[in-house]
């Protein structure tokens, strides 16, 4: 055969395997495979990578009815992630969705008032971070394999309260990885930072910073960018890496539940075959209802995105005007996970709707970041029709946890509720009767104060584990081992700094230019 047709043969296989590239979303010339893209998290342009096509899922929501959550979750990734083997991904799974989780559903659907509550809590950290970062690290040593790196990844990150325990517990013990998280010192909740500071693993170092959150981004960007300590690092045999929620490896993960919650549907026979569901994501970065967004064009059976914020409203107004203005106040709530002004993984959604066109993309985000708004196309906006946003006050919020209780004995945690009450705004709206799923993202247990006291204001007196156990008569469920854990475990982290000491700290633990 000529040379000339071997070369067309091999391109002409790998159409047929549909093989999924990433690119930035501010220079379609960067490009990366699913695994490269995985180990740098963010485009050197600043951009978000991006999949080159959505693929169509090839087993129907009817074949994967009675598939378990792993398996589901191969069906899903391995469309995504091409440049993994069966066997590479398939033990990525095994190792994530274990016992880990205290339901061997991994992701249990409840049903109350009429909707259907994903519940996706039940990992180590009873958050949803869980779903993407208990399979992140091994995702990454994965792709540093393949790629043939053999520095040690170092997982550098700023957290103010939910990621960094769920990275801590991710990446605890993984081999060839160290994870360092920074935290303020007096600004996350005490059962947050009882979480942190009794994380075991000797690769795991946790630090509070007398400062607040910002600053301990800031150290943590000016560490990620600092090229003397890169080189100091690379001599030692060692580079960072970011488990921030833009990178495409805890992105991809969070795309399997929508597709199983649709599947475990139609096989308890809530919907018929063809039927569509609604989807309401509690929402803050938007990577959550990204990933439905993208399950939705993978083929999977859903009709709206309902974007449910709290009284930081910016996507509220986004999806109402066309136009994102961060300048506003911000505002401390009682969902803190979705106290979020920019929304970072909405660029991959503007990207889109400009036609996968970065320099368009680029231009948007250059007056974000220049003066912290943009507006959108009159033509960019017509396509966000499947998206409807509202939001839900402080009020509203306890009033829902109140209510849902009061009439069924469920209780919901902070940021479920501001999506149960936007779904309730949702209907009364529109009238939309359709089958809805509900993003359940955090276990009650983990916002316990709050939750207590928006079913009856009489606990002031009780401590916060007091009324983990007095959340446990009322609901009527059991104290999940996360929370029961830390009653008793050691403090095996007690270091505390000054915002300008964090780059010293960070080469004491790595044992680097002494
Ligand atoms: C992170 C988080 C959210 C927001 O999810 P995004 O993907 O950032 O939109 C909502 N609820 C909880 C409990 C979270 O931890």
């Amino acid at each position: 055969m000529p040379r000339q047709d071997m070369i067309g043969k091999v391109w002409l296989d790998k159409v047929d395997k549909k093989e999924v590239f990433y690119s930035s979303t501010r220079d379609s010339g960067n490009r990366a495979t699913a695994s490269q893209a995985i180990l740098k998290g963010l485009a050197e342009d600043g951009g978000l990578y991006v999949p080159d096509h959505i693929p169509a899922l090839e087993k129907s929501v009817r074949e994967l009815a009675d598939s378990s959550y792993q398996e589901v979750a191969y069906e899903v990734m391995r469309l995504f992630l091409t440049d993994f083997t069966e066997d590479e991904l398939r033990s990525c799974i095994q190792k994530a969705y274990d016992e880990k989780f205290d339901t061997r559903e991994i992701v249990p659907i409840r049903e109350a008032e009429g909707a259907y509550y994903l519940e996706l809590f039940h990992g180590a950290t009873i958050a949803f971070k869980d779903m993407a970062l208990s399979i992140l690290p091994h995702l990454m040593i994965t792709s540093a394999r393949k790629n043939h790196v053999e520095n040690e990844i170092v997982i550098l990150t700023a957290t103010s309260g939910d990621t960094g325990k769920a990275a801590l517990a991710g990446f605890a013990d993984v081999e060839g990885t160290k994870i360092i998280v920074f935290y303020p010192k007096n600004g996350v909740s005490p059962i947050q930072e009882k979480q942190m500071v009794t994380q075991k693993g000797g690769n795991t170092f946790v630090v509070g910073i007398h400062g607040n959150f910002d600053d301990a981004q800031s150290g943590v960007k000016a560490i990620f960018g600092d090229q003397e300590l890169a080189a100091q690092m690379a001599e030692a045999g060692l580079q960072f890496s970011s488990a921030n929620s833009i990178n495409i490896g805890r992105l991809v993960p969070q795309v399997v539940y929508y597709v199983y919650a649709c599947a475990q549907l139609l096989k308890r026979g809530v919907i018929r075959e063809g039927e569509k569901i609604n989807v309401v994501v509690p929402t803050g970065n938007f990577g959550n209802i990204l990933a439905a967004f993208y399950a939705k064009n993978m083929g999977a059976p859903i009709g709206r995105l309902i974007c449910a914020s709290n009284e930081n409203k910016v996507l509220y107004d986004f999806f109402e005007t066309g136009r994102y203005d961060r300048n506003r106040e911000f505002k401390l709530t009682s969902s803190p996970s979705m106290d979020i002004l920019v929304s970072s993984n909405l660029e991959r959604l503007i990207y889109r709707i400009a036609g996968d066109d970065a320099a368009k993309n680029a231009e948007l985000m250059a007056a974000l970041s220049a003066g912290g708004s943009y507006e959108i196309t009159a033509q960019m906006k017509a396509q966000l029709a499947d998206f409807y946003g509202n939001y839900a006050d402080e009020n509203e919020t306890a009033a829902r946890i109140r209510e849902m209780y009061e009439h069924t004995g469920y209780v919901l945690d902070t940021h479920t509720a501001v999506a149960s009450a936007v779904y309730q705004k949702y209907v009364k709206d529109t009238q939309d009767q359709a089958v809805t799923v509900i993003a359940s993202t955090a276990s009650p247990f983990k916002f316990t104060r709050y939750v207590m006291n928006a079913i009856d204001g009489s606990y002031d007196a009780m401590s916060d584990l007091e009324l983990v156990d007095e959340l446990s008569k009322i609901g009527k469920v059991a104290v999940p081992r996360a929370i029961e854990e830390i009653r008793t475990a050691p403090v095996l982290h007690d270091n505390v700094c000054d915002k300008t000491q964090m780059k010293a700290i960070v080469k004491r633990f790595l044992g680097i230019g002494a």
